[in-house]
């Protein structure tokens, strides 16, 4: 066995998260299922996370128990709360929110149209916090996942705004400095994601706050790479506005709602643009017109997706259980070892380290470049090995602390090595 194996087995018998992995579906030491492994080794869990045993048991009981049995009394009993308390949870665990705040509904992509164009109407014409012009101007990245940046176009074109565009490093990604030269009397908003889905770049989420409320302008964070991967203090650092996924970190399973956090004070400014009768506040009284209720429920739209919204609730007790901060320990473990077995297999052959060395400055991914990643990913999956590519030539290792081990990780690189070097024989007509 070579030594990088060898330590994988020691940082896995020493980790204190590591009996978290057995309460997964599909890892070979599932506790009592007896399954064998599905996969060699998941390093996409930042994608889509794996399902929990616990989940499985949820969403098999929700069905004859909840769903089949209470029937529509179900919605008087809790399904009507299970938005706020899933939230409410969430918020305690993982964003450091307080109650109140958080709310599970919709895609991220309609989430962000909501909560984004909330915080705009609130902002353009308007000469707030001493502006003398008004806001006309919207702030984001051309590194930002495609959806941030077509919802963000598409409010432009509904509002004759401008966007303005902060030229980002794919590499690293947004800098304070860059905030800073571009906000100012007229800006409305700053959207951007605190991890970066293609570099794994961790923004410096408190100071590029601080720097757009000095000019006046609202900021809505995307926290899709960073929610249960990254510690968040939402309330502490001042936050408006934040969306973010459940069905990468938080393993609530494919499509699964996004969450939405809207700062306590800011919950009776804003006016959300799809107003819907799960959002006023007496659903059953079907008035004539639109009343929003008080509080967060304001931000919802329709019929929450219950059965969605079942399994993201075990991962959340796990990290309520460990603590988020144990989860980074974790996380920036396993992406430090990734790194050291990419400096050492696959730099030879020409690949490089596109995520921030520095492990302050990255969130819970890796990502490797190299032309020919994804002919590598290709076979990868064929034989899986499940990472993921991202253009341009971008392998991504996920890294999810609950489920991820690292003799997984180790396992997954080594194929890694073994198929870059395949493809390369082949190209090179050796092979
Ligand atoms: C995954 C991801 C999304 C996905 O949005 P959906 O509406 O769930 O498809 C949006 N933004 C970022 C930054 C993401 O990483």
């Amino acid at each position: 066995m070579d030594a990088h194996r060898a330590f994988a087995r020691r940082m896995d018998r020493s980790d204190g998260l590591g009996h978290f992995r057995r309460r997964f579906f599909g890892v070979h030491d599932s506790a009592g299922t007896g399954e064998t492994a599905s996969v060699v080794a998941y390093l996409d869990g930042n994608s889509l996370g794996r399902p929990t045993l616990a989940s499985i048991d949820r969403i098999g009981r929700f069905l004859t128990e909840a769903w089949g049995s209470r029937l529509i009394r179900g919605w008087n009993e809790d399904w009507m709360q299970l938005p706020l308390t899933i939230g409410d949870a969430l918020g305690h665990a993982a964003l450091g929110a307080a109650a109140g705040q958080t709310f599970v509904g919709d895609s991220t992509t309609v989430m962000l149209y909501k909560l984004a164009r909330a915080a705009v109407d609130a902002r353009v014409g308007g000469r707030r916090n001493g502006s003398a012009t008004p806001r006309t101007e919207i702030v984001l990245d051309t590194d930002n996942f495609p959806t941030d940046r077509y919802v963000l176009e598409g409010i432009a074109a509904e509002r004759g705004m401008t966007l303005r565009w902060i030229e980002s490093d794919p590499s690293a990604g947004v800098t304070p400095a860059q905030v800073a030269a571009i906000v100012g009397p007229q800006t409305a908003l700053v959207l951007l994601s605190h991890v970066a889905y293609r570099s794994g770049h961790l923004a410096e989420l408190p100071e590029i706050t601080r720097i757009a409320h000095a000019a006046g302008a609202l900021v809505l964070w995307d926290l899709c790479h960073s929610a249960g991967s990254v510690p968040i203090e939402l309330d502490a650092w001042g936050v408006d506005l934040a969306v973010g996924c459940t069905y990468k970190h938080l393993n609530g399973g494919p499509g699964s709602p996004a969450f939405g956090y809207v700062r306590a004070d800011l919950q009776e400014v804003l006016a959300q643009p799809v107003q819907g009768w799960m959002g006023t506040e007496d659903v059953f009284a079907m008035g004539p017109e639109y009343v929003p209720a008080t509080g967060i429920r304001r931000f919802m739209s329709g019929t929450p997706a219950i059965v969605g919204m079942l399994a993201m609730q075990d991962t959340i007790a796990m990290i309520e259980e460990c603590g988020i901060d144990a989860v980074r320990g974790k996380s920036i473990a396993l992406t430090e070892f990734t790194i050291a077995l990419a400096d050492e297999w696959l730099a030879p052959f020409g690949a490089t380290i596109a995520s921030p060395r520095d492990a302050a400055r990255r969130g819970g991914h890796v990502t490797i470049n190299h032309p020919a990643m994804r002919e590598v990913t290709g076979r990868l999956w064929e034989r899986d090995v499940i990472p993921d590519y991202r253009d341009p030539h971008g392998l991504r290792i996920g890294l999810s602390p609950l489920s991820t081990s690292f003799e997984e990780t180790y396992l997954g690189m080594a194929a890694v090595r073994d198929t870059l070097k395949g493809v390369l024989l082949e190209q090179s007509g050796l092979a």
